[in-house]
């Protein structure tokens, strides 16, 4: 796994043998159940390492020191675990809680925890927008995060109410992000978030045009968010 061990130096991580080994057995299920069952387009180990494994890793560009060290962080419809359980495998102290609505997705999830030998993982099956609802779950994390979910402005409504005030969302975006942060602006600000910040990935880790948006949690999302499932990507706010 030269381009991931590569690529994560570029990011200035450092990944044991030990990390390697999980990283191995991850991609050896994955690929054992897609076989399967279709729980990723990308099927290539070349992929699986540069286009799950090391894009994952990029969100530790924007996760404070101290949630890595041991702080809590939820990974909102993560399908096969991106980016929440690679950035796990890194940061073994931090606690990190993966939210998925497909079943087949949360049986695999379940397996490759196990068979990585991870404690300090929950997984949860269901919506988003009915879990932000339970108090276990409500304003819990120091981060949230989330990739290729919904577009910021209804994502912001399906993460950003798991956010402790003084947490952040972190989501990664490929290409020009300026028009959908502009879309965004008012569902961010009634959600309780703080003017979206946009920090590029270093073009030598995967190539151009990737960036992070980065949401503060400034104020309390009120309690009527998220609306019934479905509703925040058909009606955004
Ligand atoms: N984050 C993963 C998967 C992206 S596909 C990755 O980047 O590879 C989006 C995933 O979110 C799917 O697995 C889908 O089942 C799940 N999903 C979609 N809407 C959801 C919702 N409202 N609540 C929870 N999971 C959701």
């Amino acid at each position: 796994m030269r381009r991931l061990t590569e690529g994560a130096r570029r990011l200035g991580l450092v990944i044991t043998a030990e990390q390697l080994q999980q990283f191995h057995c991850y991609q050896r299920v994955l690929l054992d159940w897609n076989r399967r069952t279709n729980l990723t387009a990308i099927t290539q180990p070349r992929d699986i390492e540069e286009f799950h494994f090391l894009d994952a890793l990029t969100v530790a560009l924007a996760i404070p020191g101290a949630v890595k060290g041991g702080g809590s962080l939820i990974d909102v419809g993560t399908g096969a675990g991106f980016p929440g359980l690679p950035l796990k495998v890194c940061f073994p102290a931090m606690n990190v809680t993966l939210v998925e609505a497909t079943a087949k997705k949360v049986r695999f999830l379940e397996h490759v925890v196990d068979a990585l030998g991870l404690s300090g993982v929950t997984v949860w099956a269901g919506r988003a927008e009915a879990l932000a609802h339970s108090p276990d779950l409500r304003e819990r994390f120091d981060v949230v995060v989330a990739r290729a979910l919904a577009p910021l402005r209804a994502l912001a409504e399906l993460t950003l109410p798991f956010c402790k005030v003084g947490g952040v969302g972190v989501f990664p975006k490929k290409g020009d992000v300026r028009q959908e942060l502009a879309e965004a602006d008012q569902a961010v600000r009634e959600l309780g978030g703080s003017r979206p910040e946009v920090r590029a990935v270093p073009e030598e880790v995967l190539g151009g045009q990737r960036a992070l948006v980065l949401v503060g949690k400034a104020t309390p999302t009120p309690l009527r968010y998220p609306r019934r499932p479905g509703i925040p990507e058909k009606r955004p706010l």
